[in-house]
């Protein structure tokens, strides 16, 4: 097959070869840096378009495009997604076999690849170096460069290898991508690949599709339970827990539930992570129970939600995780429930986790700003863009705008609580949350009667709070530390420097009421399914071309997105094109896959 873009503009690669009408965001600046032998930084959003900054640069200029990603599983359907678009792409990774290297290495040198994927570790082996010297190269593509940095979460040894790209290659524009918004991360990817001259590009963050949610935690699987039945009903989603075990028990749970979940974690095996990811990608509506370890580099568009059973430990690993959700732009929903238990925990995590001081107070600082994210009283997406540096308005789609939580002089409330571990202290005893709210609300349990805490001065003067709202009290002022929490296994409450002021009046204490128990949200969330707002008749279209598509994927034994995305069929429902012309103006069609797929189409357009 010639090469598809043959001395094409960029803009025509996107129309043939893409299917899509224009450029988005910096796109076009973008390439045409690439496109001119320019070296550039991109820093954008999950979903922003980033993949066609050097895809649509290695179709124009000559020669094979290389892309370095460290997502080896991913590695076949990237190829599958590129082939079904009749580009001609290729891998190396440690996974294929020799035969199918032989062939990858063939088809380079004789100039018949667009884009090779490579993983990061074959270029600290001599053979790729010399095989790569022996092709011609159009560019470097570095994805998910952030894995570079040495203090993200994502850190690949192999990364660091990546600065022999300009020494070796001088004349070959590199282009690093990352959805990593801090400004500390983009300085340590231009350092340490030596990016000093490349033009850099930052996007706005923002992920206006994305609904965010917060909800205090009570009895978390079944909020999940209600959040998937009640908005999310047969829809992809990741729910991700903190631990191996809770990721086993969540996932048990659901599929109790008659809910097609699967677990995904580091302890299992290899082939098990595997096929669970597989069918993850492949087969709609399924839903992912993981810790952290899934998820990076997952294109796949239409994961309808990402829901937190348990606190992130950084606003940039949260922003991260979320953004997995609604690549294709259509409403998404990103939920964390979180509680007392929670702030405790990571508190003590730090507090025991290797390092020196430094970098607990890094920690520490990572968290007080989830912390307060959690906690505000402001518009969500208000406070993470500003977090990564970008200013915004108030947004209209998280839950503090759709049903602004009232605020309350929670002084009087801290002062009490403050004055009951004082009472305590000064016996030369620390107790945990639990039992210091018994003691504050006057409930008389054994314990508390056969320790003689029914006679402290603060026995009962909390009778005006129920037990929730004194956790959310507690949770609070840990949060917003006026209140400290032993490491030691007993969780015990102890005070802070900061409570002192709290204790004498000089500080004063904002705290967030807590959302009635049973209460329905005050404003109905925006309905979050792809075909939410599509009439009864496009969505019954729709329908009809999912269920070709599900046909065709199996088939084929790709993801169903590499045949059409969902935005893709939404918009054949809505236009119904009677013709390949019409066909072919549908975003997202481009030249290959309307000659593969289009009488089909038209087929299953007509019912
Ligand atoms: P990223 O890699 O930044 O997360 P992708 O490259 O996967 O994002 O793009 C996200 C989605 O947006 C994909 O479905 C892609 O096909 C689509 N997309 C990208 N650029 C355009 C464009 N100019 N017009 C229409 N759709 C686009
Ligand atoms: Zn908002």
């Amino acid at each position: 097959m010639p090469n598809p873009a043959e001395r094409r503009t960029p803009v025509e690669v996107l129309r043939t070869v893409f299917g899509y009408e224009s450029f988005r965001g910096e796109q076009a600046e973008i390439i045409d840096a690439v496109v001119s032998g320019e070296d550039a930084l991109v820093l954008m959003p999950t979903g922003g378009g980033k993949s066609l900054c050097y895809q649509i640069p290695a179709l124009v200029r000559p020669g094979t495009g290389v892309v370095v990603s460290p997502l080896i599983a991913l590695m076949q359907d990237q190829v599958d997604a590129l082939s079904a678009l009749g580009v001609r792409a290729g891998f190396l990774n440690s996974s294929q076999g020799w035969e199918a290297r032989r062939e990858t290495e063939r088809a380079l040198l004789a100039g018949e690849l667009d884009l090779l994927y490579l993983a990061p570790e074959r270029l600290g082996l001599h053979d790729t170096p010399d095989l790569l010297h022996r092709a011609e190269v159009a560019l470097f593509a570095i994805d998910e460069a952030h894995c570079v940095s040495q203090w993200g979460h994502d850190f690949r040894p192999d990364y660091l290898l990546l600065h022999v790209l300009g020494e070796q290659w001088p004349d070959v524009p590199r282009v690093a991508l990352t959805a990593t918004a801090t400004r500390a991360t983009a300085a340590e990817i231009t350092e340490r690949l030596g990016l000093t001259e490349a033009r850099t590009f930052v996007a706005s963050f923002d992920r206006p599709n994305i609904t965010y949610r917060i909800a205090p935690k009570d009895n978390p699987r079944a909020q999940l339970l209600r959040l998937l039945r009640t908005e999310h009903d047969g829809d992809a989603g990741i729910v991700y827990c903190l631990s191996r075990a809770s990721v086993e028990q969540t996932a048990q749970f659901l599929v109790d539930q008659g809910i097609t979940a699967l677990p995904y974690h580091a302890g299992l095996d290899h082939r098990t992570r595997a096929a669970n990811q597989s069918r993850f990608l492949r087969e709609d509506g399924v839903v992912m129970v993981a810790t952290i370890a899934f998820g990076m580099g997952i294109d796949k568009p239409d994961v309808r939600f990402v829901a937190h059973l348990d606190l992130p430990k950084s606003v940039e690993g949260y922003y991260q995780e979320t953004g997995r959700a609604g690549r294709d732009g259509l409403p998404s929903t990103a939920w964390l429930a979180y509680g007392l238990a929670d702030v405790v925990q990571q508190r003590r995590m730090i507090d025991t986790s290797e390092g020196d001081a430094a970098h607990r107070r890094r920690l520490s600082a990572h968290l007080d700003a989830m912390l307060a994210l959690c906690e505000t009283v402001d518009c969500r997406r208000v406070q993470m863009l500003r977090y990564f540096g970008e200013e915004s308005e108030p947004c209209g789609n998280c839950d503090t705008c759709l049903a602004p939580p009232d605020a309350w002089d929670g002084t009087v409330a801290a002062q009490k609580l403050l004055s009951a571990v004082v009472r305590l202290d000064q016996r030369g005893q620390r107790y945990g949350a639990g039992h210091v709210i018994d003691i504050l609300v006057g409930k008389a349990t054994a314990r508390v009667t056969q320790l003689g805490h029914d006679e402290l001065s603060v026995f009962g003067v909390g009778a005006d709070l129920d037990e929730r709202a004194w956790r959310g009290v507690v949770r609070q002022l840990l949060a917003q530390d006026l209140l400290g929490v032993d490491a030691s296994g007993y969780q015990t409450l102890h005070l802070v420097e900061a409570s002192r002021a709290v204790l004498s009046g000089d500080r004063e204490v904002r705290l967030r009421t807590e959302a009635p128990r049973t209460k329905a949200p005050r404003a109905k969330p925006k309905a979050a399914a792809a075909v939410a707002d599509l009439s009864e008749q496009d969505a019954g279209v729709f329908d009809r071309l999912r269920a070709w598509r599900a046909g065709v994927a199996k088939e084929q034994g790709v993801p169903a997105y590499v045949v059409f995305h969902d935005a893709t069929l939404r918009a054949m429902a809505q236009a119904r094109p009677a013709s390949l012309d019409e066909l072919a103006g549908v975003s997202g069609v481009g030249a290959a896959k309307l000659e593969r797929y289009g009488a089909e189409v038209l087929a299953a357009l007509a019912g």
